[in-house]
């Protein structure tokens, strides 16, 4: 191999699957000198996960491509659990609905990984030039821990390789316009978007391999199941393989069972099958195959690489008896073992840290492997990103396991709970039991609830007290989204898209009844504290390291009032709610409104009863770069919102870093 000699990056990234890409967002949003590899020479484009739970949809809908997903995807609210009626015939149970289904803007939706890796790696692109470099895999690392707490040290030191065309490319990838093995049938240009397929035969064909040594300060390992980066920290995965075989095809199914583009399950006495419909009529379904002799063993044991296609069908034909099943079109199919683990932790030195499947691996069942590692990705992205920038403290490094092991563990919890329920307990019963599970874990699952604890980045009441300003309005958890009115134009947005992820925290005022005098003077002299005046010398907003080149505090400030919005105008507000540019003219999404809007009825005027805000008083808010809430005080507390930043956030004076 050539060597390309020694090179230098803040952040390295290795994996550039879901969590992988999730990181690099925030590199490109933030200007990190980043770098991104993946050993494949292409992103997926067919196959493994396809769940999109609300919360990642908020998500997505921060960063702004929400509507693609919208657009593509298939809604999946309503679950109908099959079951036999002991004459031979199957019946329907249900339809289940989530009681809180529409406390999101966001259904719960199906659109296969591929299409969120094209949406991820377009975000990036459009805020930088940071590309992912394909047929590149990590082998060689090195850590010195001397240079640990030193800011501007590189204590990592990884050798890069870049592959040849035969070594990043499965065969089914390389054959695309003829071949027709099953397993490759999705990747043709008729089922394929033009971006990925554009993709795809643009590919890297290296021809020579040569290797390059990176020295980073950071290191983000998004490397999968088999996690190399996670065996260079000597990081075990820990827990159990069972002995549950599963077969997962994506097909086009030729049936007469009613519900088969329905989510649901259909229960035999040998195990129940998940249907879940997807984009372009095609269905996934996960089939219980382990109880079929060809695939055992003479010891007793599964042979997964027994199992077929053919098998697959067949068992499925055998569970939707009497309904007929078959298909001429598979997208992807794979045969798989359950098994649930995890690391014990999730980063090493507050340099080096693991997301997604790399430190937590469970059945797909559940529908949330893309989502966790989503999430992950999203967790440690922002703060690797502002710390490596030297706009952030980096002990807010140390939150991220404290934040993401918890809700891992209860991945793995549910996990347990949900899978087993496919493969024991009467027929009868299993409906029942299957709600009430989902129930048990829907908060979480769905993300409506995200259970970070206190830190320097959530500053929470002692016995998880209400906060008085803001009843329903918890540190460490989501800012309950809302449809607003903006108060110059009357456009209405959600507030998932309005706190947009753009690396900046953002000070919520909620500033209420601005028709009251009094009221109107408290907002005043909060603005004052905040952004200064000719007498005032405390200017919190300046106080801070900006992102250079992108924003020029790293705190953005809002206000949404609670008044009709006609009775109170865009110039009654202060000047730091609308910056005004000689060229540009005003900004005027900086106010909104929660007034009711006739012509839509999610505006419904009823944010401030959902946050348990007094519409007169207000309150004041910080959410953190990913939208979850990290401190809420009165519009009084200037001091006490100044001492949470201080801990979280780089003083402009006290920062030394070269940046
Ligand atoms: P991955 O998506 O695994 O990405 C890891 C990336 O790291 C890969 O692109 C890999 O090439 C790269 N990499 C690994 N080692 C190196 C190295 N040394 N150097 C450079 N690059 C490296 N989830 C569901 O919810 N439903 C499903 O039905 C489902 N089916 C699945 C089927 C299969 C066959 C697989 C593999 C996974 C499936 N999953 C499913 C899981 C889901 O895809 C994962 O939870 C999700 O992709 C995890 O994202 P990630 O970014 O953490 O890891």
């Amino acid at each position: 191999a050539k060597d390309n000699g020694e090179s230098k990056t803040d952040v390295l990234i290795i994996g550039a699957g879901p969590s992988g890409l999730m990181a690099a967002y925030w590199m490109a949003r933030c200007g990190i000198n980043a770098r991104i590899v993946d050993k494949r020479g292409t992103k997926v484009f067919t196959g493994q996960a396809d769940g999109l739970r609300m919360r990642t949809l908020e998500l997505f809908d921060s960063i702004g491509f929400q509507h693609r997903v919208q657009q593509e995807g298939h809604v999946a609210v309503e679950a109908n659990f099959w079951v036999p009626d002991g004459k031979g015939n199957l019946i329907r149970q249900g339809p289940h609905c989530s009681s809180k289904a529409n406390e999101s803007p966001f259904r719960n939706m199906l659109l296969n990984q591929g299409r969120i890796e094209r949406f991820l790696l377009d975000s990036i692109q459009a805020h930088s030039d940071l590309q992912v470099e394909r047929g590149v895999i990590a082998e060689t690392f090195e850590y010195d821990e001397k240079m640990e707490d030193d800011p501007n040290g590189y204590p990592i030191t990884v050798k890069l390789r870049t592959l040849s065309d035969e070594e990043a490319n499965p065969s089914s990838l390389r054959v695309t316009e003829t071949n027709h093995t099953a397993a490759a049938r999705g990747v043709a240009r008729g089922n394929l978007l033009l971006d990925d397929w554009n993709e795809l035969v643009t590919r890297s064909r290296a021809k020579e391999t040569k290797s390059e040594i990176v020295k980073a300060k950071y290191l983000i390992g998004c490397d999968g199941a088999h996690s190399w980066t996670r065996k260079q920290v000597n990081i075990p995965l820990e827990g159990s393989t069972t002995d549950h075989v599963w077969g997962v095809i994506d097909v086009v199914p030729i049936s007469d069972f009613p519900d088969i583009r329905r989510l649901g399950t259909v229960t035999h006495a040998s195990g129940t099958i998940l249907v879940i419909p997807r984009e372009r009529n095609m269905v996934r379904l996960y089939v219980p195959v382990q109880t079929i002799e060809a695939v055992t063993t003479s010891e007793g044991r599964f042979d997964r690489s027994k199992i077929t296609l053919e098998i697959i069908k067949q068992r499925v034909q055998v569970i939707f008896a009497p309904y007929t099943f078959d298909f001429q079109v598979c997208d992807w199919w794979a045969a798989y073992q359950i098994g649930q683990r995890i690391a014990p932790t999730f980063s090493k030195g507050n340099r080096i840290f693991l997301a997604g499947d790399a430190v937590h691996t469970h059945s797909p069942k559940v529908g949330l492997g893309m989502n966790m590692s989503m999430q992950d990705g999203f967790n440690i992205g922002w703060k690797v990103a502002l710390v490596a920038s030297g706009v952030a403290q980096p002990s807010i490094l140390g939150t991220y396991d404290a934040e993401r092991h918890r809700l891992a563990e209860m991945l793995l919890d549910f996990d347990r709970h949900w899978s087993g329920l496919f493969t024991e307990g009467d027929e009868e019963s299993k409906p029942q039991n299957m709600i009430k599970v989902v129930e048990l874990f829907e908060d979480f699952a769905d993300g409506r609830k995200s259970f970070y604890g206190a830190s320097e980045l959530v500053w929470k009441l002692e016995n998880d007290r209400d906060q008085p300003a803001a009843r329903h309005l918890t540190p460490g958890e989501r800012f309950p989204p809302v449809k607003l009115r903006m108060q110059a134009d009357g456009n209405l947005r959600w507030t998932t898209r309005l706190l947009e992820s753009d690396g900046r925290f953002r000070v919520v005022i909620l500033a209420g009844d601005m028709r009251e005098a009094t009221q109107k003077d408290r907002v005043l002299a909060l603005t004052q504290s905040l952004s200064g005046s000719d007498e005032n010398e405390s200017l919190v907003l300046d106080h801070y390291t900006p992102i250079v080149g992108h924003f020029d505090s790293a705190i953005d400030v809002i206000a949404i009032h609670s008044a009709p919005w006609t009775e109170v105008e865009f110039f009654d507000f202060p000047k730091i709610l609308r910056p005004f540019d000689p060229v540009r003219g005003w900004n005027y999404d900086k106010i909104w409104c929660d007034d009711a809007c006739i012509w839509n009825k999610d505006c419904d005027g009823k944010g401030y009863e959902r946050w348990g805000v007094d519409r007169m008083r207000g309150a004041m808010v910080v959410v953190r770069p990913d939208q979850y809430i990290g401190w809420v005080g009165e519009l009084e507390e200037v001091d006490e919102l100044t001492r949470y930043l201080d801990g979280v956030l780089i003083r402009k004076a006290a920062n030394n870093c070269p940046h």
